[in-house]
């Protein structure tokens, strides 16, 4: 069996003919999520008015932010779109993971920027475009843009009270990134929590923005666990405030809240406050590692209440509404995760056959191997093999065909602000795409819809030749 540390050239095409049911746009993404990417001096300096990445929850790198030499961290973009090239792909969108050893080159060959695996051409690459509102701030000298990131992100409370080694979840670096943030003096924002009144004003001009080219607006609102109390609030009465002031912009925007599993009552909050879909980030779901790698869920909530109250919120927040993430290929950390890609697959198709069944939407998003958590520090983690996350997305997906009707639907939504996030699957997995490349289910401007928002990618000067 082929070993994601062998990527090159050959062995991505080996897998492309291994797996001829599955989109190569899948594998491609994949297997670029797996094992990072890099871009070249001459990529870095074409990506000047990227939307650059914003390092708002976790790093997302497999270096530390120390390794940067030319202040990539400032430079490279959130996320990037794949697509044409000789195997004519079709767009996808992939959260920039920074991995300087990765056999994936973001470049610029005969004035194109391409994607190359081993100096070869796979495709083109179109880098988003800074929205207007990144050059505003707050009178504080805070950048709206760290309140809000991209459109739609508010991480609003910047740490995690699930702390230390018994506590945090193995695989996360919330801390640790906002640490390493701090140290680079290179963000302004230091206060781990944003203010109502702050957060409210960027809200509302980014929702403005969005209104002025017809889209609708969503904004998703995420944060650390608090465990005890902030501000003198356990964790429900600080973040309902923050919902029901969103919720009452003119523009009524979509709600999207991530947070610990809870009970029915105080669930039933935050619908009332205006939250239109919850994500209970299980991150596991094999019973055993559950308390593994998540230590303080397992601790404070536990797997069992972890699901009920998962089923129960699905009452109040309706079908296809309850959006566990999953961090996909966890299952095979070591030193206890499964041995076989066999295994992991049965255990997380399970997962999807257990949540889809009872209208729970479970969102496999991939692991990233960030240096500085403890599964890493903990043992040498090798790339989980590609062959794991291309039969886990496809058994995700036949899940997804037998219970489509009672889960959100793909392909539904208009452009926003980014037009690929909107109108493409999600970043960080291939599930969405999964169904947008099985079904076709662009827009039939979608290249028209990203190029527009793109910063320029052709007739760039430097970079290599093809011969
Ligand atoms: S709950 Fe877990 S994954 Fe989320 S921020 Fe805290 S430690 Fe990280």
């Amino acid at each position: 069996m082929a070993n994601a540390t062998e990527s090159n050239f050959e062995i991505l095409e080996g897998y492309y003919k291994k797996y001829p049911d599955v989109p190569k746009e899948t594998i491609l993404k994949q297997h670029m999520l797996s094992l990072g990417h890099w871009f070249s001096d001459a990529a870095l300096n074409a990506c000047a008015g990227a939307l650059v990445k914003s390092y708002r929850l976790f790093s997302y790198d497999l270096v530390p932010m120390s390794y940067f030499k030319r202040n990539e961290h400032r430079r490279v973009p959130e996320h990037f779109i794949l697509m044409n090239g000789p195997d004519n792909m079709r767009p996808v969108a992939i959260q920039t993971s920074l991995a300087p050893d990765s056999p994936y080159l973001v470049d610029i060959v005969d004035g194109r920027m391409v994607l190359t695996v081993d100096g070869n051409v796979v495709c083109d690459v179109r880098v988003p475009k800074t929205p207007d509102y990144y050059s505003k701030n707050l009178p504080d000298g805070t950048p709206y843009h760290e309140i809000v990131a991209f459109a739609s992100f508010i991480t609003i409370f910047r740490n995690c009270q699930y702390w230390g080694a018994k506590e945090e979840c193995k695989f996360c670096d919330i801390n640790e990134n906002a640490r390493q943030m701090k140290l680079s003096r290179d963000f302004t924002l230091s206060a781990p929590v944003k203010s109502v009144e702050d957060v409210v004003a960027v809200c509302k001009y980014v929702a403005e923005d969005a209104k002025k080219i017809g889209a609708g607006q969503g904004f998703v609102l995420s944060g650390g666990s608090i465990t005890k109390t902030l501000h003198g609030k356990n964790e429900a009465d600080f973040y309902v405030p923050y919902i029901e002031a969103i919720k009452n912009l003119d523009s009524k925007p979509r709600i999207t809240f991530e947070v610990n599993a809870r009970p029915k009552e105080e669930v039933i909050r935050y619908k009332a406050a205006g939250a239109d879909n919850i994500h209970f980030n299980m991150e596991a779901w094999d019973r055993e590692l559950f308390a593994w790698i998540n230590p303080g869920k397992a601790e404070r909530v536990g797997w069992d209440n972890w699901v009920r109250w998962m089923e129960d919120a699905v009452e109040v927040f309706g079908p296809g509404q309850v959006q566990p993430s999953f961090v996909s290929g966890i299952e095979m950390a070591r030193p206890h995760g499964f041995k076989t890609v066999e295994e992991a697959v049965k255990s997380a198709t399970s997962c999807f056959e257990y949540l889809m069944s009872r209208a729970i939407m479970p969102r496999p998003q991939q692991w990233r191997r960030e240096p500085s958590t403890a599964l890493c520090k903990e043992a040498e983690q090798p790339p989980v093999p590609l062959d794991y996350y291309i039969q886990m997305t496809r058994n995700w997906y036949e899940t997804y065909c037998k219970y489509r009707d009672k889960l959100p639907k793909f392909g539904t939504r208009k452009g926003g602000l980014l037009a690929e996030r909107n109108l493409l699957g999600p970043v960080h997995g291939a599930y969405g795409d999964f169904a947008m490349l099985k079904e076709n289910l662009f827009p039939t401007d979608v290249e028209e819809q990203i190029n527009r928002r793109s910063v320029p990618w052709e007739n760039i000067d430097g970079g290599s030749h093809v011969q």
